[in-house]
């Protein structure tokens, strides 16, 4: 079969491309289609993993250890893809490789030019995904507005694919916004006038998905199309729902699914939406209200804990519990005088996040004293269970300056300390211990329960351990290593002992939790904490 599906935004940014896409994925899948997810970024930096969290959000890692954009994050949620490196292809990626060919002779002499050889890189690496013999569509989203600057290239690669697979098997789907001025008019022309962008660079699209707050009257949606060529089937309002879990059955409802697949020419399957239902009615309409702080350093940027946000709201799914999150930057906890009392009344469950460099890391400190004292369910992921240990050893074995080395390099306790691999690497990209490992769990411990399996595999993103001199002096005063690697070199899991639920993980489950699926962990953080509630 092999269909190519691109997606483009036109207008501005920020309008949920990455949602669209990955709501027809989950459609396709939903039809029983293999689907695969492409996601290009118009930036020179090869991967998202140097980038700050304010900058572009959450770095999004995947088995294979890349560190890429968020949207990937999306992807896995909404869909079965398998995700790896392929999936996410950067300027900095398509130019790095084409110069290294320069560099090897492999141009045979010849002038290097963005078209063919810029255009080709990107078209062999979107292909080298789709030509998967088990895929059979390929969704490509392209980063940013047409019209950038920096997209051009893709967008010429785009353009060229359709022209040679033929409009059959390339389509092209363009989300565009349509605003509405005060008064409440709403306004086409934007939409007109991004269409028109796109149509500049050589590409119809086929469907238009229209970002707007309000469902949009099928007279609009008939005036966009005479506008832009699009048939009107094809014209799909996308407003805003309750849930970004909703949009696959808003396009459902349109028929985007059986348009796009009409003008690919695949015979369309049974949708069996059933799950997609459930999730929403778990998110819309809970039985039960749970709190949740999160305390950590991104706070300004909702992007920055992006998968947090996300698995939080998936455990909550697994119990139909709506939640309430308590977004709380630590730093304001550093204060010698800030009453945690106040700060943690009502609270049912703290998670402490991943995150690197010195800011805030005393008040993550102070909340992890707070939750182990006073019996409050606690999940640390990566930092939080860094965190974690950090406490333990001040609080409970009295080592007042036990500290991780990242952030104090000469304390007489090093109880986190850099991995014995990192002390030698001098390059920042890409050189973390990254990905997808295994780990043994522990028996009698709340993760082995958790996963209800001796082994699992999660992935990482960090430079410092526990430290293993350390190690027998916080497990003979019971702090529970609840997780190691299979060799049982390196703490993967610990826990506090006699506390109600308490697990830090030095890996990143939230990377693997499905609103269908809710990772093991956040579905019992979440259920400690409502049973907290309840007591
Ligand atoms: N900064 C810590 C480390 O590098 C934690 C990283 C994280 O939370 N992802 O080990």
């Amino acid at each position: 079969m092999r269909k190519l599906l691109f997606v483009t935004g036109g207008v501005c940014s920020s309008l949920g491309k990455g949602i669209a896409a990955s709501s027809i994925g989950a459609l396709m899948e939903a039809r029983g289609f293999a689907v695969q997810m492409v996601k290009i970024d118009p930036y020179l930096n090869v991967d998202a993993g140097t980038m700050s969290p304010y900058q572009h959000g959450e770095v999004y890692v995947t088995d294979d250890g890349a560190e890429t954009d968020l949207d990937l994050g999306n992807y896995g949620r909404f869909t079965t893809a398998k995700l790896s490196r392929a999936n996410s292809i950067t300027t900095g990626q398509v130019y790095k490789s084409v110069i290294e060919k320069e560099r090897a002779g492999e141009y045979l002499g010849r002038t290097v030019q963005v078209v063919p050889h810029i255009t080709d890189e990107i078209k062999q690496r979107i292909l080298a995904v789709a030509s998967n013999p088990e895929v059979d569509m390929t969704i490509v989203e392209i980063g940013g507005t047409v019209g950038d600057i920096e997209s051009v290239p893709f967008l010429e690669a785009c353009r060229q694919l359709i022209h040679e697979f033929g409009k059959q098997n390339a389509i092209s789907i363009h989300v565009t916004l349509v605003p509405s001025v005060s008064g409440g008019e709403i306004k086409t022309k934007p939409t007109q006038h991004a269409v028109k962008e796109l149509q500049e660079v050589g590409i119809q699209p086929d469907a238009l998905i229209l970002r707007s707050t309000k469902p949009l009257s099928e007279g609009l949606r008939h005036k966009i199309s005479l506008f832009t060529n699009v048939e009107e089937e094809g014209v799909i309002s996308g407003y805003d729902a309750p849930t970004i879990y909703e949009v696959p059955l808003v396009f459902y409802n349109q028929k985007l699914d059986t348009f796009l697949l009409r003008k690919m020419n695949v015979e369309s399957r049974h949708a069996e939406l059933g799950k997609w239902e459930t999730v929403v009615q778990a998110v819309t309409k809970p039985n039960c209200k749970v709190k949740i702080a999160v305390v950590g350093k991104y706070m300004d940027l909702h992007d920055s804990y992006k998968s947090i946000w996300e698995a939080l709201c998936h455990g909550g799914i697994a119990h139909h519990a709506g939640l309430e999150i308590e977004k709380i930057d630590s730093s304001r906890l550093e204060d010698p005088n800030a009453d945690l009392g106040a700060v943690f009344k009502d609270i049912h469950g703290i998670l402490v996040p991943g995150g690197f460099g010195e800011r805030g890391i005393e008040g993550m400190i102070r909340a992890a004293r707070y939750a182990r004292e006073h019996g409050i369910p606690y999940l640390g992921i990566c930092l939080g269970m860094q965190i974690m240990v950090i406490e333990y050893a001040r609080s409970v074995l009295g080592w007042q300056d036990a500290h991780s080395t990242e952030f104090n390099k000469s304390t007489p306790h090093p109880v986190v300390c850099l991995l014995e691999e990192q002390t030698k690497i001098k390059n920042y990209g890409g050189t973390m211990r990254l990905g997808a490992y295994d780990a043994i769990t522990r028996p009698n411990s709340f993760a082995r329960s958790a996963y209800g399996t001796e082994k699992i595999s999660e992935r990482h993103r960090h430079r410092y351990e526990v430290n293993n001199d350390a190690r027998a002096e916080l497990e003979a005063h019971h702090l529970t290593v609840s997780a190691t690697t299979p060799n049982g070199e390196l703490v993967e899991a610990c826990e506090w002992p006699n506390h109600r639920w308490s697990v830090g993980v030095q890996f990143h489950p939230e990377f693997k939790s499905r609103p269908t699926s809710p990772h093991p962990l956040f579905r019992e953080f979440i259920k400690a904490a409502l049973s907290h509630s309840e007591s």
